[in-house]
């Protein structure tokens, strides 16, 4: 069936798109002096060496075109694996279960890569596509292509930082995010670690107290789709989205494994108790010193509370009390603060307590999840991302004009 669909779609795609495309870029390449096609060899299945080529344009969907004569030799499929390439890999770095099939003209690992929600290995996301395969997926996975290619950045240029709207972020993969933790602990440095979105780069426009904050923290994450367009829109290119939902349950095993232990600070009562007990469960050797609800008087009660956390030896501090009131109780109380770790989380008790749920794995793969979360609470939402929304690439567009203009 998977084959016969292949041999349709490429005739056709050959046929319609691929030659006239070929004979416009034919011409074009001549006069340009570029290379006609790229190839590259490429492990296909059961490790046989393919090659694949791409027209030697700049990376598009049209430069792709070629790939479907690929798809018509049955070297490679319409939805498969990602691309190993022979000179990166050798044969033992690739899971044998991933060389059972195809490598696929359209694959998660793009998709995920592209949106800068790859918070595994390659071969890890090609083992998840693996293990729910089915023509619905993989026709799932052909609609995901479409934002992705839009999020899609120049791979060439990454810098070790990004600056939207004169808030510097850490330009940073999950992993090295990670990284940044762990050496705050063992160095017990105290330092300030801020999840930042388009959300709380509006408020920085009338909250200057709040932007300088964000000016003094250590460490500024890149949270959300919108800081990638952002950055797209400006030249310059995110490594990933290091957001602080995705990387709990990661801080939570490297915690586990490292003997760190963790405080939680806020939410309403009873939320960072349920989120504790259902983390006992799953992490079962992680360190929880304690944990407090985020409502009491911030001006008459932080002393007890600091006290609290400090009594404990907690070594992470997170604190959930929402933008931008966790921000400066953390930067007007850090030197008192014990933890060498104090992170702001917003409101990621809630979805790791159950209370508010979290947008299914294919919204957030389409760069939606902010829509999600506008269903669930359109009364509080709305402000933020419908209005927010245009207001943030408004803003950027203008803050680029006045860079460009020196
Ligand atoms: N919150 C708190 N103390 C307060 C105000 C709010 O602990 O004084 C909590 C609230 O219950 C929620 C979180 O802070 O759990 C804010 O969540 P939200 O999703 O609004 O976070 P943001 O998106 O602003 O980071």
């Amino acid at each position: 069936m998977r084959r016969l669909i292949d041999i349709i779609v490429s005739v056709i795609v050959l046929i319609l798109i691929c030659l006239p495309s070929g004979i416009v870029w034919a011409f074009v390449s001549i006069f340009a002096g570029k290379d006609f096609l790229t190839c590259r060899i490429i492990f296909g299945k059961d490790f046989k060496q393919v090659k694949v080529c791409w027209f030697g344009m700049q990376s598009s969907f049209f430069s792709s075109l070629p790939l479907f004569l690929s798809l018509l030799k049955g070297d490679i499929t319409l939805v498969g694996t990602s691309f190993y390439p022979c000179e990166e890999y050798s044969q033992s770095q690739i899971p044998e279960k991933i060389a059972e099939f195809k490598p696929g003209i359209f694959n998660l690992w793009y998709v995920k890569r592209h949106t800068k929600i790859h918070h595994a290995e390659k071969t890890d996301i090609d083992l998840l596509q693996l293990s729910g395969r089915g023509l619905k997926k993989d026709f799932a996975i052909m609609v995901k292509y479409i934002p992705a290619s839009i999020y899609k950045s120049d791979e060439g240029s990454i810098k070790d930082s990004v600056t939207l709207l004169d808030v510097t972020f850490n330009n940073c993969t999950m992993n090295e995010a990670l990284r940044f933790i762990q050496k705050g602990v063992e160095n017990s440095a105290k330092g300030m670690y801020f999840f930042i979105n388009p959300d709380c780069l509006n408020k920085t426009f009338t909250d200057k107290y709040y932007f300088d904050i964000l000016r003094k923290a250590d460490y500024v994450f890149p949270d959300g789709v919108g800081i990638n367009i952002g950055s797209k829109m400006t030249g310059q290119t995110l490594k990933q989205n290091v957001n602080g939902t995705d990387m709990f349950p990661l801080l939570c095993s490297m915690c586990e494994q490292r003997g760190y232990s963790i405080y939680f600070l806020g939410a309403k009562p009873g939320i960072a108790a349920k989120m504790v007990s259902m983390l006992k469960e799953k992490y079962t050797r992680l360190k929880i010193t304690g944990f407090r609800d985020g409502y009491f008087n911030k001006d008459t009660e932080s002393e007890s509370v600091i006290d609290a956390v400090n009594e404990t030896g907690a070594q992470v501090l997170l604190v959930a009390f929402g933008v931008p009131v966790q921000e400066k109780w953390i930067y007007e109380n850090r030197s008192r603060l014990a933890p060498p770790v104090v992170m702001g989380v917003g409101g990621l008790f809630d979805f790791y307590s159950g209370n508010i749920k979290r947008a299914p794995g294919w919204l957030r793969d389409l760069g939606g999840e902010w829509i999600y979360r506008l269903i669930q609470e359109p009364g509080r939402m709305w402000r933020r991302y419908i209005l927010g929304n245009p207001v943030f690439i408004r803003r950027v567009q203008k803050w680029k004009k006045q860079l460009d203009k020196g």
